[in-house]
């Protein structure tokens, strides 16, 4: 695909930067998640600055985007406010690798706005790193070898949650990565989401060997799915029951429908969770936390390892501090949003229906996602990898057209920020009404 002429997506600039990274870099990027593999290949746009809601690439193109760093951004790009929280920081110094005060006021912060489940914190450079720790926390506490998890889920790139991995393994149809160890797959187990049944049957039949369940509460990574009711309860019942650990993942869903965690919203209340992304205001942050009993049980209280050079980074810890500062201030900040994001996902729905184009879309706060499917609705992996592959990618490719950024790749949530507005929606829909009459086609 890298050899393909040019077919006036993407300009110049960017063909020629994307010849010279498949030269270098291994498939031309940092993160297979980034490349237009999945939607017919080609060149990305190499982007050049960023601000509010847009991305402008090398050759001067806008995009309004609605990738937003794969869901780490709900305040738009280079914030003034933000920016210069972070300028401050660095003025005094980028890296000590020693205690300082920001780190400890944001764990302070996080005990009030995550409640219980920030009892006691420990911040790590990537969500990766959260939920890889969070799983060896759960099989010291317990004993237990077998992690469960959910099939299409995504939790980052350690061997363990690989396994049947969603998100940009999905993507490349990778959702089994090579070179994780037969003994690494033997104490992974991975369970259709939204099936309450099956889970309740394996923790019957098998919870004696399991350390913890792994959940994205809604999944972020074969597009947006919400829990069906009950289906989270029943899950921490039966996993509490067989004495296992209930972890939520919460790297996609913190801060992105409210000022905090998603799970009281939900009406479950988890053992540990993980967070990251939006809470680092563009900088990298991972975190895992939970009641004081469970959390000292990692070093250097308990015997639990884990530590990280670029863990608690003075400057991810003032982007943090000051995107909390943003987020719980700024009270019409996620009503705004809501009413974005439908304004968005209901444009979809009348624009593929005026099209005749059959899609399902969901959406929750400012993300939104459309299914290009047939079926009536869909509610697990399944249900994503039955939708049709060829649909989006022409869709996608008549929206990055139009100067319209989504993520390029059917399993991903497209994100409306707080810099995105009515003219940006509505721009979008335009361009909408004429991808979906090239989808027609
Ligand atoms: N968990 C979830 C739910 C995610 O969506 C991601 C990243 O997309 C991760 C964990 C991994 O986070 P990171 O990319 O910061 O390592």
């Amino acid at each position: 695909t890298e050899t393909r002429p040019s077919d006036g997506i993407v300009g110049p600039g960017s063909w020629s930067l994307h010849r010279r990274a498949i030269q270098a870099l291994v498939g031309g990027v940092n993160s297979p998640s980034r490349g237009l593999e999945a939607v017919g290949g080609g060149a990305p746009p190499y982007i050049a600055r960023a601000d509010g809601a847009y991305l402008f690439d090398v050759d001067g193109r806008a995009y309004v985007d609605y990738v937003q760093a794969f869901g780490a951004l709900i305040l738009g790009h280079a914030r003034p406010d933000l920016r210069e929280a972070v300028v401050r920081a660095l003025e005094r110094g980028v890296l000590f690798g020693a205690c300082h005060e920001m780190e400890v006021r944001l764990a302070e912060r996080l005990q009030v706005v995550m409640g219980a489940m920030c009892e006691r914190v420990r911040f790590t450079a990537s969500g990766t790193e959260a939920v890889m720790t969070a799983v060896r926390l759960a099989r010291a506490a317990t004993g237990r070898r077998l992690l469960v998890k959910f099939a299409g889920s995504y939790h980052g790139h350690f061997d363990a949650v690989l396994v049947g991995a969603g998100s940009g393994a999905s993507t490349l149809g990778l959702d089994e990565s090579a070179g994780i160890p037969d003994g690494v797959k033997a104490d992974v187990a991975t369970l259709p989401y939204n099936d309450a049944e099956t889970a309740e049957r394996f923790l019957r039949e098998r919870g004696d060997e399991v350390a913890c369940v792994l959940v994205e509460p809604i999944v972020g990574n074969f597009g947006l799915v919400e829990p069906e009711p009950g289906f989270l309860q029943r899950l921490a019942r039966a996993a509490r029951r067989a004495g296992a650990l209930v972890i939520f993942d919460e790297v996609i869903t913190a801060f992105r429908f409210g000022p905090g965690p998603v799970y009281p919203q939900l009406g479950v209340e988890p053992d540990l969770i993980t967070f990251g992304k939006i809470l680092g205001g563009g900088l990298p942050i991972g975190g895992y936390g939970g009641r004081r009993a469970i959390m000292e049980q990692v070093a250097p209280v308990g015997p639990v390892y884990q530590d990280g050079t670029w863990a608690g980074h003075p400057l991810s810890m003032a982007s943090a501090l000051a995107t909390l500062e943003i987020l719980t201030a700024e009270t019409d900040l996620y009503p705004r949003l809501g009413r974005l994001g439908q304004a968005l996902a209901q444009g979809v729905r009348d624009l593929a229906a005026r099209h005749g184009v059959p899609v399902v879309v969901h959406q929750r706060g400012g993300a939104v996602c459309a299914f290009f499917t047939r079926e009536p609705e869909v509610r697990d992996f399944g249900g994503v990898q039955r939708s049709d592959a060829r649909a989006f990618a022409t869709f996608f490719r008549s929206m990055l057209a139009r100067g319209i950024l989504l993520p390029p790749s059917p399993y991903e949530v497209w994100y409306v920020s707080a810099a995105h507005g009515e003219e940006e929606i509505d721009k979008t829909l335009q361009a909408i009404d004429r991808a979906m009459a090239d989808v027609a086609r």
